[in-house]
């Protein structure tokens, strides 16, 4: 689960990070009272939408050369002129896609004087099993750029979970970010807040891009992008609330509220499959016959029949989905109520597209009978390979 800037700076204040005073608003009228509780003469007007490369971003709206989603002002006219421009308008990014995301909330912020950005995240890193910083000195908009171009530049620390962020880990992580001075000094307490919000909100990344040096000489978390890991969640009521359902795909919303594993992706074949196994060997097994998989959707193993009739419904809603290959191994779930879960799909939602089955395992045949006797246009599958031939052959027509 992903949560807006605002909120993570507001959560990393809570660790005592240093973050800018700022406020978050949905309508331009607020804009002005805004900017005025701020110290100025410096502000900045901040998108909040879950993607980033929001500062190189543009609006569908406004021309080419207009500005992105974030931008400095020196005036709090200017404040709200941005505002005007920019809230209830559709902001394109490297990560949004070419629909863009409708900007609905700003993020006006005191601004800062800027001497260096740098990079700092927090991820898990499973090749060594442990929290690990990963930081460069090439911070700011261009860090892809960086990973790609001179990887050297990106350096990782990794954590070790029972001693901590120790005095060590602050000094390496400081002198692979080239701090001195009041910056190396606000890294002591820095570095050791951030893996303390990190471990203890169980985030699955936290990323500070950029992280600044001032001026001043004092450190500044000036972006923040947090994830949190959604099997952890039960036992952060706190994060949950800051959850913003808009920002999110609405099938992936109504996944979660069945506990179903789904996954939005880009092809056209709608999958519905038992096990994450056997979900990756279907959507490889979908691409060799030439197709993409429209979504990953993982009913899991103990599924009944309205679990399975949600999954289907889900699938079937998305517009992108030509054709559904149904694969599923019934271990401790029977075929048959996988079949019953289908058919009482289709019956309350029709089916508009070809819909290929594959059943193996326990009550097999009942389930093939059920479908069979259903009267419904359902092709029969044998084994995996039939399958997904049959689906490709189907949607190729
Ligand atoms: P992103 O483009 O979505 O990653 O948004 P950021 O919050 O990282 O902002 C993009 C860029 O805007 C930063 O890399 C800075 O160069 C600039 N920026 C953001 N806030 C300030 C600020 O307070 N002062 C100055 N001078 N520049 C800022
Ligand atoms: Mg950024």
């Amino acid at each position: 689960m992903n949560i807006h800037e605002y909120q993570a700076k507001a959560l990393l204040k809570g660790y005592g990070a240093p973050v800018a005073e700022g406020v978050a608003i949905l309508k331009v009228e607020e804009a002005e009272a805004a900017a005025k509780s701020l110290p100025g003469p410096l502000y900045v007007v901040k998108s909040q939408i879950h993607a980033g490369g929001r500062g190189k971003g543009k609006f569908k709206e406004l021309s080419p050369e207009a500005k992105g989603g974030v931008r400095l002002a020196k005036s709090i006219d200017e404040v709200v002129a941005h505002a005007k421009e920019m809230l209830g308008h559709t902001l394109v990014t490297a990560q949004t896609g070419d629909a863009g995301k409708q900007v609905n909330r700003l993020y006006i912020e005191d601004g800062a004087d800027i001497a260096r950005e740098l990079y700092c995240s927090l991820l898990v890193d499973r090749s060594v099993g442990r929290v690990a910083f990963v930081v460069s000195t090439e911070g700011g908009m261009d860090i892809e750029a960086v990973a790609h171009d001179t990887p050297e530049k990106i350096q990782t620390i990794a954590i070790d979970p029972e001693a901590g962020v120790t005095a060590a880990d602050v000094t390496a992580i400081s002198k692979a970010l080239q701090l001195d001075g009041a910056a190396a000094e606000d890294a002591k307490s820095l570095f050791p807040a951030l893996y303390k919000a990190f471990n203890e909100k169980d985030m699955a990344l936290l990323e500070v891009n950029p992280l600044i040096v001032m001026k001043d000489g004092h450190l500044r978390v000036l972006d923040a992008k947090m994830s949190f890991d959604g099997n952890a969640l039960f036992r952060h009521d706190d994060v949950k609330t800051l959850r913003d359902e808009t920002e999110e795909d609405a099938k992936e919303i109504e996944a979660s509220k069945w506990d179903l594993a789904y996954v939005a992706l880009d092809g056209n074949i709608g999958c519905m499959v038992n096990g994450a196994g056997l979900a990756m060997a279907t959507m490889d097994i979908i691409k060799l016959y030439g197709k993409e998989p429209a979504n990953f959707c993982d009913v899991g193993g103990g599924a009944g029949k309205e679990k399975v009739a949600a999954a289907f419904k889900i699938i079937t809603a998305d517009p992108k989905v030509e054709g559904i290959l149904v694969n599923i191994f019934g271990g401790i779930m029977k075929c048959d109520v996988i079949a019953e879960g289908v058919i009482a799909a289709v019956k309350e939602v029709g089916l508009k597209v070809p819909l290929v089955v594959r059943l193996e395992g326990t009550n097999v045949e009942l389930g093939k009978k059920i479908l069979n006797e259903s009267g419904l246009a359902i092709t029969a599958a044998d084994d995996l390979d039939d399958a997904a031939k049959k689906i490709v052959a189907a949607i190729n027509g």
